[in-house]
């Protein structure tokens, strides 16, 4: 894909410091060290996401706008989960922080669900899947480090990620950030989805 522009634009709590709604978003959830934060820089080509790693930023929801040559549209990064070190608190303001975003962002057009293809979908990322159902929030899986697997190994993996989270084959896109491996077919999804 031809990034044309792809900067930086918000962190966010809550709805009153949400940005306004004038594009499309899509937004990327995964547990923390899955590589998200990898995904969204090779997708855009540039290593943007650092951003959302400095202090302050990781708990944030973290909003970048993007123009490519069909139209302008908005990544947001979510916080990662699964932190073995987070306070009962934490994880409640978290799980607020994710809720209140998935049920009032109307401009939400697709949640990307980041898992890693050498492991099976784990309880908070089913938990991520049957959220953004309940919500009826379209998603798919981001089954990324594909580079780390025998290529023979990723179609059974896919299918396995696939009758986990309850969605087809075709919902689980398998990819790498560090080869680009299958970046251009979830670039050409995205850009479906939205224009
Ligand atoms: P985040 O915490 O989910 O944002 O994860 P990062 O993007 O920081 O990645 C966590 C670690 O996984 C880093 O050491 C990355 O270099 C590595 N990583 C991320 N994506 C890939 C990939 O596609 N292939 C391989 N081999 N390593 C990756």
């Amino acid at each position: 894909m031809k990034i044309l522009e792809a900067k930086f634009l918000t962190s966010a709590v809550q709805p009153s410091q949400y940005p306004e709604v004038t594009v499309p978003e899509i937004a990327f959830a995964g547990r923390s060290n899955v590589g998200k934060s990898s995904l969204i820089n090779a997708l855009l080509g540039t290593r943007i996401a650092k951003i959302s790693k400095q202090p302050g930023h990781t708990r944030l929801l973290n909003f970048f706008n993007i123009r490519i040559p069909s139209g302008e549209l908005r990544f947001v990064d979510l916080p990662g989960y699964g932190y073995a070190k987070v306070s009962k608190t934490e994880r409640a303001a978290w799980k607020r922080m994710i809720g209140t975003f998935l049920q009032k962002r109307e401009s939400l057009a697709l949640l990307v669900i980041i898992i890693d293809i050498r492991h099976n979908p784990q309880a908070l990322d089913l938990d991520m899947v049957a959220w953004a159902r309940e919500e009826g929030i379209p998603h798919i899986i981001a089954a990324t480090k594909a580079d780390k697997l025998p290529k023979t190994k990723l179609g059974h993996a896919r299918k396995l990620a696939a009758q986990a989270c309850d969605l087809e084959p075709q919902d689980v896109y398998v990819l790498s950030s560090q080869s680009k491996y299958g970046l251009d077919k979830l670039w050409t999804t995205l850009e479906q989805i939205i224009f």
